[in-house]
């Protein structure tokens, strides 16, 4: 059976009415302010910009954000029966929402969903905290060791789970397929895993409305809306090898 390996990158969320946040043209890329509200040596010095970020969480456009047709395509392909392992940039849990299994992603940059404590990495849900604010609490502590608390997602300073990133990296050398969705593909390591896939023999499709660095090395290029071009392209893929234009048997 073919391999499907999905990376995906803000792009996908985006009509689910999530802003790009920390792409290299995101949101906190672009204000200085913001930024400091992610960075983790600001966040770990400083309890106001815990607070305001805290703040920022409550607030966030994730929570009442629903999956889109991209997302849920994603399922349909593995449903079909085409092994598939998604990759995502994105901290918003929106392919678990669509009916994925958790097995069958990675989460590079973490989840927005939980809490981790820097001192004893005790996880919650972020429900709990967010609680917590809700009912005055300016920066609320690790419930277990009155640590500081943060969300789950990989700060700007801190190194991505090396766990995670080399699972990643052993499903792009394994994968036959690598489609590369809504991400600009500027952001290290996760974008070399495009090239990794290519490197070990992958196809490399590219869906993002920008040109990447890794356009060259990509066997397909769509420029199309990806709530449409996505839906359709995995549709193809999950054809018959003797059927579809783009299986491969
Ligand atoms: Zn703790």
């Amino acid at each position: 059976m073919t391999l499907v390996a999905i990376l995906s990158g803000a792009g996908i969320s985006t009509d689910s009415g999530i802003p790009d946040y920390r792409g290299p043209q995101g949101l906190w890329r672009k204000d200085p302010e913001a930024e400091k509200l992610v960075t983790y040596d600001f966040y770990m010095a400083d309890p106001e910009i815990r607070r305001r970020s805290w703040q920022m969480r409550r607030t966030s456009a994730a929570w009442g954000a629903e999956p889109n047709a991209a997302h849920r395509a994603v399922v349909e392909l593995e449903r079909s029966g085409t092994p598939v392992r998604v990759i995502t940039q994105n901290v918003d849990g929106l392919h678990q929402l669509a009916g994925l299994s958790s097995r069958k992603v990675l989460e590079l940059h973490g989840t927005a969903r939980e809490t981790v404590c820097t001192s004893c990495r005790a996880r919650a849900p972020m429900a709990e905290a967010l609680a917590r604010v809700e009912a005055g609490e300016a920066d609320p502590s690790c419930t277990v060791c009155g640590g500081v608390l943060k969300s789950a997602t990989v700060m700007f300073g801190e190194r991505l789970d090396p766990v995670v990133l080399g699972e990643a990296m052993a499903i792009a050398e394994a994968c036959e397929v690598f489609v590369a969705v809504g991400t600009t593909l500027r952001v290290q390591p996760a974008a070399s895993l495009a090239g990794i896939a290519a490197d070990h023999g992958a196809r490399l499709i590219v869906v993002n409305a920008e040109p990447t660095p890794y356009d060259e090395l990509a066997e397909e290029i769509v420029r199309e809306p990806i709530g449409t071009a996505l839906p359709a392209l995995l549709k193809r893929l999950a054809a018959p090898p003797d059927a579809g234009v783009g299986a491969r048997g």
